[in-house]
């Protein structure tokens, strides 16, 4: 199992990670999710060992992993773009690992690349050149090569964010069952949600360098940790106030109307989502008007702005931040 601790990384005493503290279960594919820039290729790299941590330590099975060079690891790293060798086979890309670990061994070798192109689904492909292949085929010779040497860890940096909208959801199911049939422990970072749910188990939030939430992907998606996480995880809108005062305002946030919620008997969890159900919506010149009925809660009655649509049966949620409360349509949620 990886463990990261306390993990700092620096570029020129700027940090580009803040007390990263993960877990990668074995077998498990973990998702790193966060906008760009927020650090997460950073942390991928101090896991493969080419960034050095400022602080903190990164552990494989209980071992300090501090002193070994990345190519002692036992980890694949896979990037973007493939980067495929131009000169090279597909057949000798996927066995480019395998000749280097062990070079007399042509006829085991050549049964492991096909199977692992059978595995990416590229039967057939063993004597193109790269040059032939479209990008999703691309990038499956490049998850085989990966793949070939038997990493204990497999760490895939944005690996279907280089291939156009369709082919990225077509590839993100096949990447999914084909890291399941290899068993292969996966970290993977992304900034695009809709990749993280389709690929794994587990999700770690990250912004501005930090890990705001983690946990079981149904999890975060039931429970985001603040209304930013709800935000970046696809809720349709989130309408921000202050509980206390129940004075309600939603600046700073894209798109979202102001709402007044007037209740002051509910009670709050300390942080996720109240789920609710939109009772009756009436609509003013200024207003809408929502009665929404929360589990243990009761009636709650909240004013949006006019752009807001909600209705009768709609489901909605309060996403609940410490001292704040916002009001989440979540009509769209999956
Ligand atoms: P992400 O992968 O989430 O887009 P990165 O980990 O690449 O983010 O970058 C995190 C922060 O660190 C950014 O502010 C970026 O500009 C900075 N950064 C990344 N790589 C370097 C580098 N080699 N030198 C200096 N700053 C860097
Ligand atoms: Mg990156």
């Amino acid at each position: 199992m990886l463990r990261l601790d306390h993990v700092d990384v620096d570029y020129d005493g700027v940090p580009a990670v803040v007390d990263a503290t993960v877990e990668v279960p074995d077998g498990s594919v973990v998702a790193v999710l966060g906008p760009s820039g927020c650090g997460k290729s950073t942390l991928l790299r101090a896991v493969a060992g080419l960034e050095r941590p400022r602080a903190g330590t990164i552990s494989w099975d209980g071992v300090d992993l501090g002193g070994t060079p990345t190519h002692k690891r036992g980890f694949a790293l896979m990037f973007q773009e493939g980067q495929l060798f131009g000169h090279l086979t597909v057949a000798r890309n996927v066995g480019y690992a395998l000749r280097l670990r062990r070079p007399r061994r042509r006829a085991a070798d050549a049964e492991r690349v096909a199977s692992l192109l059978g595995l990416v689904g590229l039967e057939g492909y063993a004597d193109r050149l790269p040059a032939t292949l479209s990008g999703g085929e691309r990038q499956r010779v490049a998850l085989a090569r990966s793949l070939a040497a038997d990493p204990r860890l497999l760490l895939l940096d944005e690996p279907l964010s280089a291939l156009d909208a369709g082919l990225r959801e077509r590839l993100a199911g096949d990447l999914h069952d084909i890291l399941r049939a290899a068993g292969t422990t996966t970290l993977v970072v992304t900034h695009d949600q809709e990749e993280a749910f389709a690929l794994a188990d587990r999700l770690v939030v990250m912004r501005d360098g930090r890990i705001v939430q983690q946990g079981d992907i149904a999890d975060v998606w039931a429970r985001p940790a603040d209304a930013a996480t709800a935000l970046f995880l696809g809720y349709a809108r989130v309408l921000e106030g202050r509980a206390a005062a129940l004075v309600l305002d939603a600046a700073g946030l894209p798109g979202a109307p102001a709402v007044a919620v007037r209740r002051s008997a509910l009670t709050l969890a300390p942080t996720g989502v109240l789920r609710g159900v939109v009772r009756s919506a009436r609509a003013t010149p200024d207003h809408l008007r929502l009665v929404v009925a929360v589990d243990g809660a009761g009636d709650l009655d909240a004013v949006a702005g006019p752009g807001t649509h909600a209705g009768p049966g709609d489901e909605v949620g309060l996403a609940v931040d410490a001292a704040r409360v916002a009001a989440v349509t979540a009509a769209d949620a999956r």
